[in-house]
């Protein structure tokens, strides 16, 4: 007993210097989760930086922040590890694809919306059997864990159709091969990074294009730093107005960011 409790004591004390070392500013680094194998969005390069658009908000913000380029340190988050990689202190934020959800916003706090996108299709190029979400209750279809988009196709078809269609991956990279492969006819999930898999690999997949639902991509931040949250709100309005969020979505989403004209409204909750 008495063991388990210096035990349970120390881990204590690593949890929180671990949270004062992510969280401290001046000369420390500043963490952002962000995804590594998402084209356009997070992606990491053969030379080991990174480029998309979550890239180029999450160092918009930073910099407004006060920090500088080399304090700037991405760290690979995956759909599942969103939510704890914030509540444990492993990243100062979250710029990783990340909708805002009722469900979310009870373990951590969201500044943004900074896009709005659509769960959306993708099939191979020469399928034309799969024209809307109502095709894929009879497709095998791939999507990540912890992402909220199959959580959306199993609400809608339930629990036999998870079982006997769904096949869950840790991230929308790892559903590619599988999709060419045959494994699966379709990847659901939003418009932009299927769009970014798309691009990638000219004339092998296909956008269906008929997005169902509204997703929100927030900054992640602890759910009570909500002074952090209100500096990220201000950073991304300064992004909006200033022509750096219009330069970003022309430079990471090329032909797609024709459909990203203006940026959404700021939700203080
Ligand atoms: N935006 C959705 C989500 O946050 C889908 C993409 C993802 O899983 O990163 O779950």
């Amino acid at each position: 007993m008495r063991a388990h409790r210096v035990g349970a004591a120390v881990i204590a004390v690593a949890a929180m210097t671990a949270g004062l070392t992510a969280c401290s500013g001046g000369s420390d680094k500043f963490v952002v989760g962000i995804k590594f194998d998402q084209p356009g969005l997070g992606q990491k390069q053969p030379d080991g930086s990174f480029k998309g658009f979550d890239v180029d908000v999450a160092k918009y913000v930073a910099k407004e922040l006060g920090y500088k380029d080399d304090q700037i340190q991405f760290k690979e988050a995956i759909s599942a590890n969103r939510e704890s990689f914030i509540q444990q202190g492993q990243v100062n934020i979250v710029a990783a694809t990340y909708s805002i959800t009722d469900d979310r916003k009870k373990k951590v706090g969201f500044a943004g919306p900074y896009l709005v996108t659509g769960q959306d299709i993708l099939t191979r190029a020469d399928d034309t059997t799969i024209n809307s979400v109502d095709d894929l209750k009879t497709k095998k279809v791939c999507g990540a864990q912890g992402s909220s988009s199959p959580k959306r196709l199993v609400d809608k078809f339930g629990d036999a159709w998870k079982s006997q269609y769904l096949t869950e991956q840790q991230g929308y990279g790892a559903c590619l091969p599988l999709l060419e492969n045959k494994q699966v006819d379709a990847i659901s999930t939003d418009a932009t990074i299927l769009a970014g898999f798309a691009t990638q690999s000219p004339g092998k997949f296909r956008l269906v294009g008929k997005p169902f639902s509204e997703e929100k991509y927030g900054i992640g931040v602890k759910l009570e730093d909500k002074e952090t949250r209100e500096k990220i709100n201000k950073a991304v309005e300064k992004m909006f107005q200033d022509g750096s969020w219009k330069k970003a979505v022309d430079a990471n989403f090329g032909e797609f960011g024709k459909f990203f004209t203006t940026p959404p409204a700021i939700e203080r909750y």
